[in-house]
């Protein structure tokens, strides 16, 4: 068990590209006052300040709920009422707690969602929010009573259960990587080739001269949802795709390129596999962790449940999977963030365009009312990329090193 944590931290540590630019690189400080105007620092304040008393106020419930299913006998006595064979108890205690918490958490999201409108992000019909919302539910619940089903079929039939749950944490998260494009993806958004066009030919052209095979870009029709501007790359082997948002395409045609530069940087790195690797080992350790946790005295006593064998003990591995991931939230944005970093550096080294890289870096947090200088707290709870001020000094740094007009 040790060995798999300590595995897991040195892979981390060893594999993240701590440094995005060359050693030599000079050292820019980011400063958002240089490229945003006071007026769009003054909108991103507001925007952030609105949106992060619903964000705050969903993270508190999450976490006092979580601390009620590990720290009190309240989820194992409501569990003890359930009858019927231990997979119907388990599966229905799941559902329980899902609703419950679904409904609890329910106002925060309006909350949230009538505050991007206000901003103009949000394009949504309640109707179709309602609908997104369900569908996230009841994905997350379907998760949920995979993995607590099988740690207590697992509890109930060895003594070691760590050993099989650590594998199976594993493969889970390698196959829902993998399936999530083909599985997931689709039930939110259609997904359609980028009609054949000038944009089309120079962005595989650019691909094909990074040497990365792309037969395709796929356009999302995200503008149903948000006005916001995005791209990603999800999936990989068989499965992998780089997907803009239509909104994206309203952009002048060298910024897009930019984009799409910068996750081509992601596909050659092969950061979704890698990210899945890591995760995928990060899960396993989670399954020792829930082992050694779930079975010890004290948090047995204080929850009133026998063992993770019992039926009773979903309240408290729902508590513990809850809390692994927001205290697993910190360091997946740590490594993410140099990830991205290294994937803008690409992006750079491919076009040699820092001017047209700090216009869509101003684009982006412009139309996406990004957080242009968040707090500590923000930062490590929510910043999986740089912010844009230090994307933008990035690219002037890189400017610099490499003799090009600094933007
Ligand atoms: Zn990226």
């Amino acid at each position: 068990m040790a060995i798999l944590g300590v595995a897991t931290l040195a892979v981390v540590a060893l594999t993240t590209p701590w440094r995005a630019l060359p050693a030599g690189a000079p050292p820019i400080e980011p400063d958002p006052a240089r490229d945003f105007t006071a007026a769009q620092i003054a909108r991103s304040e507001a925007f952030d300040a609105a949106i992060g008393v619903p964000a705050y106020l969903s993270l508190g419930l999450t976490l006092v709920v979580a601390g009620v299913l590990v720290g009190t006998p309240l989820g194992a006595k409501l569990l003890a009422r359930l009858r019927g064979p231990w997979w119907l108890r388990v599966l229905f205690g799941v559902l329980a707690i899902s609703a419950a918490v679904a409904i609890l958490r329910w106002p925060l999201g309006m909350w949230s969602e009538t505050y991007l409108r206000e901003f103009g992000l949000s394009t949504q019909t309640w109707a179709s929010w309602t609908a997104d919302r369900l569908k996230n539910i009841g994905i997350g619940t379907g998760l949920t009573a995979i993995m607590v089903l099988a740690v207590v079929a697992l509890a109930r039939r060895y003594r070691r259960w760590w050993i099989p749950a650590a594998l199976g944490a594993f493969t889970l998260t390698v196959v829902a990587s993998f399936a999530y494009p083909v599985v997931i993806e689709p039930l939110f958004n259609d997904f359609t080739p980028m009609p054949a066009s000038t944009l089309r030919a120079d962005l595989l052209a650019m691909a094909s001269k990074d040497g990365v095979p792309v037969e395709n870009v796929l356009v999302a029709d995200a503008s149903r949802r948000t006005t916001a501007l995005n791209a990603y790359v999800s999936g990989f082997g068989a499965t992998r795709r780089i997907v803009v948002y239509d909104t994206l395409l309203r952009a002048p045609a060298d910024q897009v390129e930019l984009v799409v530069a910068h996750e081509l940087g992601h596909a050659k790195a092969g950061d979704v596999l890698y990210g899945t690797l890591v995760g995928g080992l990060a899960a396993a350790f989670g399954a020792c962790l829930l082992y050694l946790v779930g079975s010890a005295g004290p948090v047995r006593r204080r929850t009133g449940v026998p063992s993770i064998a019992d039926p009773r003990a979903v309240g408290l591995l729902m508590g513990l999977l809850s809390l692994a991931t927001v205290l697993s939230g910190p360091g997946q944005n740590l490594v993410s963030r140099h990830i991205e970093a290294r994937a803008d550096a690409h992006a750079l080294d491919l076009t040699r365009e820092p001017a047209v890289f700090v216009s869509m870096q101003k684009r982006l947090a412009i139309t996406n009312i990004s957080d242009l200088s968040p707090n500590i707290v923000e930062y490590l709870l929510y910043a999986s990329h740089p912010t844009a001020p230090q994307r933008i000094a990035m690219a002037r740094s890189w400017a610099l090193l490499n003799g090009v007009g600094q933007p």
